[in-house]
């Protein structure tokens, strides 16, 4: 067999995007596959070669740094939220490296990638328990907090609900505290920017140190495209090795070898779209949230929480029988523990079509 034929054979074995109601990834925006090719050789490891790639993602940090409200962002687009996530707590860490057996206070919604952080950096996790809506509570995030507390954490966007924390309250605590507030946006970070009347997540809170937000997400880059972004320059040099035999002489990235393929699609799509054209995508997944709801309760199921993005769960006892049967019709959705829910991500290929076409198939599972 042809070795074409062969790959073709393994991917056509994959789901298509159009059946996944459960994914924070997309299809490419056709601009990113267009971009994607053109840099598919560059390596960012070694940027006294790659000077052009280089400067479009100073470019695309600028970029970055407008949608976030920072005047001189430093960062970097790595392989995605986990990275991420690790960079800016190694940053904190070491910027507060004085400080004996270091520990992070994080909500008890936050991401597993931290589970890797604990392990890898050797700080400890404090989980700070949820109200009713699922934010974080500031108090019991305040009480947790001691004398080796290195940073906090707050999240724009839970993975499980898409749910805001009160990061305008945990940002005056960071203040107050002298320790560094990590926003995890990495989903968020794409689309509250262009809600109407966006909750303020960004850097125009003082306290925010560093916030992770994901272009291989609602940024319709082709992966791997994670973003990393600073308040400013010093967390970087927090973050530097020395590298003695290439073109630069340090470097604050974790890996090594990176591609320039996510600096390119993600600046394509986002100078492609500009403002107004990612407010139209967003707004396009917030209405089909919207309708995807209505449906559900046409068939008695409420949401969790009413939704603030394109993330919505329902609680069902029987999720996962529900997730299982709903796979054998090669449907993917997903489910969460606490409380009890299927959930879904309505990403740009979750059209309207597709809402429609599975809530026929989902009514017969149901019964109803
Ligand atoms: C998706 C996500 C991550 C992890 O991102 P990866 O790109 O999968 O590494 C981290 N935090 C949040 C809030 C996310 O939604």
């Amino acid at each position: 067999m042809d070795i074409t034929d062969e790959l073709r054979a393994y991917r056509e074995k994959d789901i298509p995007y159009s059946r996944v109601l459960s994914s924070m990834c997309t299809i490419p925006h056709p601009i990113a596959l267009e971009a994607h090719s053109m840099f598919i050789e560059t390596n960012l490891g070694d940027p006294g070669i790659f000077r052009g790639t280089l400067e479009l993602e100073k470019k695309l940090m600028e970029m970055l740094g407008k949608i976030l409200h920072c005047d001189n962002p430093a960062g970097y687009i790595c392989s995605g939220g986990t990275e991420a996530n690790i960079q800016g707590i190694r940053a904190a860490r070491n910027i507060q490296r004085s400080k004996n057996k270091p520990n992070i206070v994080i909500p008890e919604t936050a991401h597993f990638s931290f589970e890797k952080i604990g392990d890898i950096l050797g700080v400890e996790i404090r989980r700070a328990g949820i109200d009713e809506e699922y934010r974080v509570e500031v108090g019991m995030v305040e009480r947790l907090i001691d004398d080796s507390t290195v940073a906090i954490v707050g999240i724009a966007g839970t993975t499980e609900l898409g749910q805001i924390d009160p990061i305008v309250e945990l940002s005056k605590l960071a203040e107050e505290r002298g320790i560094e507030l990590h926003v995890d946006a990495a989903f968020g970070g794409l689309v509250i920017p262009f809600m109407d009347d966006p909750y303020p997540f960004d850097f125009q809170n003082k306290g925010v140190s560093s916030i992770t937000i994901d272009p291989h997400k609602m940024g319709m880059a082709t992966i791997p495209a994670g973003g990393i972004v600073f308040r400013s320059e010093k967390y970087l040099r927090a973050l530097e090795v020395e590298t003695p035999y290439l073109t630069s002489k340090a470097q604050f990235t974790l890996t090594g070898t990176r591609p320039g393929t996510g600096v390119a699609s993600a600046y394509a799509v986002l100078k492609h779209l500009g403002f107004d054209g990612m407010k139209e995508v967003v707004n396009k997944c917030l209405d089909n949230t919207r309708l995807l709801v209505e449906e559900m309760m046409s068939l008695g199921f409420e949401p969790v929480i009413e939704p603030i993005m394109n993330v919505v769960a329902f609680p069902a006892d029987d999720a996962e029988r529900l997730k299982e049967e709903l796979y054998r019709r090669n449907w993917v959705i997903s489910t969460i523990r606490n409380p009890r829910a299927i959930r879904f991500v309505i990403m740009p290929h979750v059209t309207e079509e597709v809402i429609k076409s599975f809530i026929s198939d989902f009514r017969k599972i149901v019964g109803r």
